[in-house]
């Protein structure tokens, strides 16, 4: 059999059943086994002779099979399968639960190698329990026992075992021909191992010492590529020339009489850095973080005032109708003075503010909505990503705004950039968003974008009152709720999960189920309503719609809610599975409910027992804090992978458990610094310039 490594799984030698399963495992191709790196391992180097055996040790022991049987065990039913294992000192029995297969695949004078732990019990003072085995044959390596041994992530159907032993056989036909990846100076300036020694080593360590070594030539080369792309792309974006947009202190002032409430300090200090990047002729990357409430919304709109004022036009873009809407009516109310027009296209619905006719809207058409995008004279464009169409094209975009940027890909990103006219100028970019990443984190990863952040929310916000409820205290929560929602409130119920779970994952709450619980048994007089990322968009607008119109009073949700939906009477709050969610998310959940003077309340529910480690993390719910204070406990507590969520970000784990090495990612940076100092284009690392292309792909899921 020919083998490749771009060969896909299929051609394995292994049954089909087990295929799949490796499939379900992402693993796809042949090699892509070799860079499944293994969780966690075991030590079991220590190899003894039987007669020093003590009890509690991990020890691995050479043998040969003395005695094997089947033993049906009368009181618990099971199989064992009890074996006596002899070498040169002694002899010692060796028990293993529910494997009866054992009996036939060991024979009578097998030389075998066991590794696990010796235990004792009133019926034999030592003993191995279900060790890990492996026949000793001459010539054959031994690679599940009696060293250290590998763990992987595994599913049902598919062991650790399996894998390893798939590894072993794929090294050993392609560790010489795996090209290098990082060129020769780099490996040797960060004395890193090859990837050929990593390789194997990562997988078949001789000792703990040699797998950390061969992780972290792995971390370093996410980390690494991971700086360089950022680096790289900033690099490009500052020879890249946009609209140097002068703004006059008076016009600031001007807006600043015109709010109905004065800006924070905040607000003004990001105002500031905006307006600095916007007089420059490179074009702004400037992502603007603050809490859910923090008002965000005024920063973007003086923005666009002055991008406005100074002669251009402005293309604001959220990733939802109903978020598109509120930002129109939002930012026209504070912009209602200065007399600008201000469009909204959306997938239905085409409106327009006549600078004419202040405070009103106008319906019109598409086409006219498009011609006055075209010719200029609109200035302020609000819309979903309705906005990146081919047929609409600005006249003189020189500002783009993204709410919840995270929720676009950058090729809708760049895409909206690239809606001005055909010109060499490119737009600014200013992103929006609540979520809260840890500094350190956000330099790494959005270290191509420069932050600002909003901390402290407007003052007079009474923060939500919020509880971590005992399962036997729910039905006086729902008591209580059932008064406040008959006062006017609105309740919002989030649950992990959409449809009920099987298996492990059944004692979590589901939309579904929650739903039809609420509605029949527990809120039969109020109306109810479900809302999840399955139900088509029109469904889910209607709901939305009826709930902001209060004529849905309880609302049960996924994660969903957390986008910008405004709704003043929602004030109260249940979070099912709470321990499900990062802080972070949790903050921005509980934001939704904070929006009015009124006091908000929200109840946490965990499903099941929790460590202290999860108990630790809601505590911190508790007391308030700011979304960007929780984000810095989450990061410790649960680590850079947990906390953005991998999957989400579409980055490999291992660059995930690096970004935590603080040192590590300063000294990645630094290399990548001086590559691209040296070389911009990448020119003499042709593989690295390849890699970071692909890296960007998988990065940003694209
Ligand atoms: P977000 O950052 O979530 O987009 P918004 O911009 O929507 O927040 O602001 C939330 C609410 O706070 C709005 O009703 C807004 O009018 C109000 N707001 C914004 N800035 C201030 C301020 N400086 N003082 C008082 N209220 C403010
Ligand atoms: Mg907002």
């Amino acid at each position: 059999m020919k083998l490749k490594l771009s060969s896909p799984i299929e051609v394995l030698p292994i049954p089909k059943k087990y295929k799949k399963e490796l499939r379900k495992l992402k693993l796809e191709k042949v090699g892509d086994l070799l860079f499944y790196f293994p969780q966690r391992y075991e030590d079991y180097s220590n190899l003894k002779k039987i007669k020093d055996l003590k009890i509690g040790e991990k020890v691995s022991i050479q043998g040969k099979i003395k005695e094997i049987e089947n033993i049906i065990s009368p009181l618990k039913k099971r199989v064992l399968t009890e074996a006596l294992v002899e070498d040169e000192t002694g002899s010692l029995r060796v028990v293993w639960f529910n494997q009866p297969f054992l009996k036939n695949y060991f024979k009578r004078g097998d030389k075998v190698s066991l590794s696990g732990k010796v235990s004792s019990d009133s019926f034999y003072p030592l003993y191995l329990s279900s060790p890990y085995f492996e026949k000793i044959k001459p010539h054959k390596t031994l690679i599940h026992t009696g060293r250290v041994i590998s763990f992987y992530s595994e599913t049902k159907g598919i062991s650790s075992k399996l894998i390893r032993w798939l590894i072993f056989l794929l090294l050993k036909e392609f560790k010489e021909k795996l090209p290098e990846t990082l060129p020769e100076e780099i490996l040797k300036k960060a004395k890193l191992l090859t990837l050929r020694e990593a390789i194997e080593k990562i997988h078949f360590p001789a000792e703990l010492k040699e797998a950390k070594k061969a992780k972290l030539r792995f971390q370093f080369e996410e980390l690494f590529l991971l700086h360089l792309s950022v680096l790289k792309e900033r690099l490009a974006l500052e020879k890249e020339k946009a609209f140097k947009i002068e703004i006059s202190s008076q016009l600031l002032e001007r807006f600043k009489e015109s709010l109905p409430f004065k800006l924070t300090l905040d607000q003004e200090k990001c105002i500031k850095e905006i307006v600095q990047d916007l007089s420059k002729e490179t074009p702004m990357n400037r992502l603007l973080q603050g809490d859910v409430g923090s008002g965000k919304t005024a920063v973007a709109a003086f923005s666009a005032l002055a991008t406005i004022k100074a002669g251009y036009q402005v293309a604001l873009m959220a990733p939802t109708e109903i978020l598109s809407k509120q930002h129109f009516q939002e930012i026209h109310k504070l912009l209602a003075p200065f007399r600008v027009e201000i469009g909204l296209l959306t997938g239905k619905q085409d409106k327009l503010l006549s600078k004419k006719l202040p405070g009103q809207t106008i319906e019109i058409s598409r086409k006219k909505l498009l011609e006055k995008t075209l010719s200029g004279d609109l200035d302020l464009l609000i819309g979903t990503h309705a906005l990146i169409q081919e047929k609409v094209k600005f006249g003189n975009l020189a500002l783009v705004i993204l709410d919840e940027q995270h929720r676009f890909g950058v090729k809708q990103r760049a895409k909206l950039l690239k809606q001005g006219k055909a010109s060499s100028f490119i737009p600014h970019l200013l992103s929006m968003t609540a979520t809260p990443i840890p500094r350190t984190l956000a330099l790494t990863i959005y270290g191509d974008l420069d932050i600002s952040i909003i901390e402290k929310p407007p003052p007079g916000r009474k923060p939500a009152i919020t509880q971590l409820v005992e399962p036997e205290e729910r039905f006086k929560v729902y008591e209580f709720l059932r008064k406040e929602i008959k006062k006017g409130k609105q309740l919002f119920v989030i649950c992990p999960k959409i449809e009920p779970k099987e298996g492990k994952l059944a004692h979590l709450k589901s939309v579904e189920k929650e739903y039809e619980f609420l509605k029949s048994e527990v809120f039969p007089e109020f109306k109810v309503a479900k809302l999840h990322g399955k139900m088509k968009t029109s469904e889910r607008d209607k709901v939305i719609q009826e709930f902001r119109e209060g004529k849905i009073q309880i609302l049960v949700a996924t994660s969903v809610v957390e986008v910008g939906i405004d709704v003043p009477q929602a004030t109260l709050m249940i979070i099912e599975g709470a321990e499900r969610f990062g802080l972070a998310q949790l903050h921005q959940f509980r934001g939704r409910i904070q929006r009015s003077k009124e006091q908000a309340f929200c109840f946490l529910f965990v499903s099941g027992n929790l460590s202290e480690k999860a108990k630790k993390r809601l505590q911190a719910l508790l007391s308030t804090k700011s979304g960007l204070e929780l984000a810095e406990i989450d990061l410790k507590l649960r680590g850079p992978g947990s906390f953005l969520g991998a999957r989400q970000w579409g980055m490999p784990d291992l660059a995930m458990s690096a970004l935590a090495n603080q040192k590590l990612v300063k000294r990645t940076k630094e290399i990548a610094q001086e590559i691209l100092t040296q070389d911009p284009e990448l020119k003499k690392y042709p593989v690295l310039a390849k890699r970071i292309k692909k890296f960007k792909e998988i990065f940003h899921k694209e």
